[in-house]
């Protein structure tokens, strides 16, 4: 389930929101969060020039995580966002109202309150890198597919006379009353490969046909 993302700084969160989103699920697998919290992006200002001002807090009465916008990378709001998410799982699980001194330099004075702060740095920082890590292998995994589709799909495309070396751009209609043909006929005339080989080319032949309705091949 998402969390709900309200944008009182009216920020552009085009690029932003997909990830919120997918850190908060990430983080919701891992920790099992009881209740989804509230996200507000905030704009404040006259806390901006302030070098040691505030980039984000935790309500733990409204389950609301506040992250101030102004002047920010979006990379570094989504580290703040991490942060208090271990703040909210800690609340949800009972361990965040320690008591004592919660006041301006908190983290010197209060023991109880330093614990459940040095855990929020280490685990929402450990669990970002692990997210960011997660979609980088994933992009990379992507685009090395699409590369192997791209490739088969050019092989076979000359195989059957669809394209040429001269072919600027396949179409969409001629590949598609070719699907047929080309599931059919892909192998059998190849003699040099064995069976198992042809079983596998033409499983890849089906995969790239479905998961390429549209073709549009470049030739170099
Ligand atoms: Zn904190």
């Amino acid at each position: 389930m998402p969390c709900v993302i309200k944008n009182p700084a009216n920020i552009n969160l085009d690029g932003l929101e997909p990830h919120v989103q997918g850190m908060y699920d990430y983080f919701n697998q891992k920790l099992g969060f009881k209740k989804p919290p509230t996200m507000y992006f905030d704009s404040d200002p006259s806390n901006q020039p302030n070098i040691l001002g505030k980039t984000a807090y935790y309500d733990p009465s409204s389950l609301q995580i506040h992250i101030f916008t102004d002047g920010r990378h979006p990379k570094d709001m989504l580290r703040s966002i991490a942060h208090e998410l271990i703040h909210h799982k800690q609340n949800m699980d009972g361990r965040l109202d320690v008591g004592g001194y919660s006041g301006p330099g908190y983290y010197l004075e209060n023991d109880k309150l330093r614990v459940v702060e040095q855990e929020a740095m280490l685990e929402g920082n450990k669990l970002m890198r692990e997210y960011e890590d997660t979609i980088k292998k994933e992009n990379k995994n992507m685009s090395l597919n699409e590369w192997k589709n791209n490739e088969l799909n050019k092989l076979l495309l000359k195989k059957f006379g669809i394209i040429n070396e001269t072919t600027e751009v396949v179409e969409e209609e001629v590949v598609e009353e070719q699907q047929e043909a080309l599931e059919e006929e892909t192998i059998e005339e190849n003699t040099e490969v064995t069976e198992e080989q042809q079983e596998a080319l033409q499983e890849s032949v089906k995969k790239v046909l479905k998961e390429n309705r549209t073709i549009r091949l470049r030739i170099k």
